[in-house]
């Protein structure tokens, strides 16, 4: 069984996770090697597989080859390969995608801001609209259980059962997406959010907006977004909005035009998948649809 779904094991895959966790530097989202990134990857027989920053290497000492690759095998264990040892949080992601089939990218942090709310063992609460990035009324934050088990594994999926980011107590973040920008950018956010939060608790009285304020969900988890006269925010709308959407879109079909060209695809054969993808996409959303066929 082929996944067409998920991206194929390349060099440009792996250099793209060396990148995003380069990022989390340079953004101040984390300090020396701590967090970690990865991404799913197509695997023979439809395994579940992913690719992930190994332990204990400077990010900016990374190459292709380093990134290490983790595969479900038939009998349930897991066996990692390449020169070096997978990230020691490599359970948290192994369980993460065991539950959340349409997670393709994580991004773990240590980012200062939201570290110190979960030390509270407190989420971030709906007192700014962007919360709602997180695909629920709330970020929440998951129980503590000490760092590399599977206690930590069981309480972040948990935490993550509704929403697509959590804190993870006394320890840091935890941002999944459908591609590595997307979970990039909702790390960076959570990051913005709590640092908002912290302020906000220095001040005392943290305001919460009105639960009728609590948007309805997509079938993915995310917000689905209504405007002031109640009326769902068609796709396009949305994409103007929520400019990191549409960069994360861009980022997942040119990566996955990358990888048929790679296995050969003929061009005639990525335009047909492209407009049955397309048709997928206005049957699942009536508001896609173009004016004319509504
Ligand atoms: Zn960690």
């Amino acid at each position: 069984m082929i996944q067409t779904e998920f991206p194929v094991d390349t060099e440009v895959l792996r250099s793209r996770i060396i990148e995003t966790a380069r990022s989390m530097n340079t953004q101040r989202l984390n300090v020396n090697k701590s967090g970690n990134v990865s991404a799913r990857c197509r695997a023979e027989g439809g395994a579940l597989a992913f690719l992930i920053t190994p332990s204990g290497v400077p990010y900016d000492d990374l190459t292709p080859e380093d990134i290490s690759r983790v595969t479900r095998l038939p009998t349930d264990e897991w066996r990692d390969e390449g020169p070096l040892l997978p990230s020691s949080e490599w359970r948290l992601h192994a369980a993460v995608y065991e539950s959340k089939p349409e997670v393709r990218a994580i991004v773990h942090t240590h980012s200062p801001k939201a570290t110190a709310v979960s030390c509270l063992e407190s989420g971030i609460p709906p007192f700014h609209y962007m919360v709602a990035m997180s695909g629920a009324a709330e970020i929440p934050c998951a129980p503590y259980a000490t760092f590399g088990t599977e206690a930590l594994a069981e309480s972040v999926t948990g935490a993550l059962r509704h929403c697509r980011v959590c804190l993870m107590a006394h320890h840091g973040v935890l941002a999944t997406g459908s591609g590595l920008p997307g979970a990039f950018a909702l790390a960076v956010e959570t990051e913005n959010l709590a640092s908002m939060y912290l302020d906000l608790l220095q001040l005392g009285d943290v305001r919460l907006l009105p639960e009728d304020e609590e948007f309805e969900k997509r079938p993915d988890g995310m917000p689905l977004w209504k405007d002031v006269s109640g009326k769902n925010v068609s796709c396009t709308e949305k994409v103007k909005v929520l400019d990191e959407n549409y960069r994360e879109l861009r980022e997942s079909v040119s990566a996955a035009l990358d990888d048929a060209v790679l296995i050969g695809c003929r061009a005639d054969d990525i335009r047909t998948i492209l407009k049955e993808m397309i048709s997928e996409v206005e049957s699942s959303y009536p508001d896609a649809r173009p004016e004319k066929e509504k």
